[in-house]
């Protein structure tokens, strides 16, 4: 969705609600997650003395693997997001801070994914106890028990053990 904001620039105190609805199949993504389910928007232009703002906040489910077990995690995602709308760069002042349309069309849709993917949490987990995955043989530990030692080898160690028999003649 492009919103024309040609004439807002000009008329302080104007204002254009929009809302929207982003297939997440439109995204690079395509459809496959973070993003697996339509992201509902709802927000609006306003421009207050002079100053246009772009204020929405956005629905979601979050579409993916818990860090530590890859279970499949789906969570609900509000985010709100304001950003200053300008025709030009004035100077000093980063371009991230600023929607800067010189032909005075905002895409909503670029904005929102862009917003969207720099809200993307870090770290996921499928509940905060969650126990994770046997680095042995690979058991989920959250749904089942396995007779692996607790006394794992350390990965980097086996490595290490790996490298020494190698260079045994
Ligand atoms: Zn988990
Ligand atoms: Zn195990």
């Amino acid at each position: 969705m492009v919103l024309s904001l040609e004439r807002l620039f000009d008329s302080p105190g104007g204002e254009i609600p929009f809302e929207h609805t982003l297939d997440p199949g439109q995204f690079p993504e395509g459809g496959a997650g973070p993003f697996g389910s339509p992201v509902r928007i709802k927000g609006a232009v306003k421009n207050l003395a002079g100053v246009v703002t772009v204020e929405y906040t956005a629905d979601y489910t979050l579409d993916t693997v818990c860090d530590r077990c890859l279970d499949p995690v789906q969570k609900p995602r509000h985010i709100r997001a304001a950003h200053v709308a300008v025709r030009a760069l004035s100077g000093d002042g980063g371009e991230e801070d600023y929607l800067v349309l010189p032909e005075g069309e905002l895409d909503v849709d670029e904005m929102a994914y862009s917003d969207l993917v720099l809200d993307l949490p870090g770290k996921v987990l499928c509940s905060p106890g969650c126990k994770g995955l046997c680095p042995q043989c690979g058991a989920n530990w959250n749904h089942e028990t396995c007779a692996c030692t607790q006394k794992a080898v350390d990965p980097r160690l086996r490595v290490l053990e790996r490298l020494l028999e190698e260079q045994e003649p």
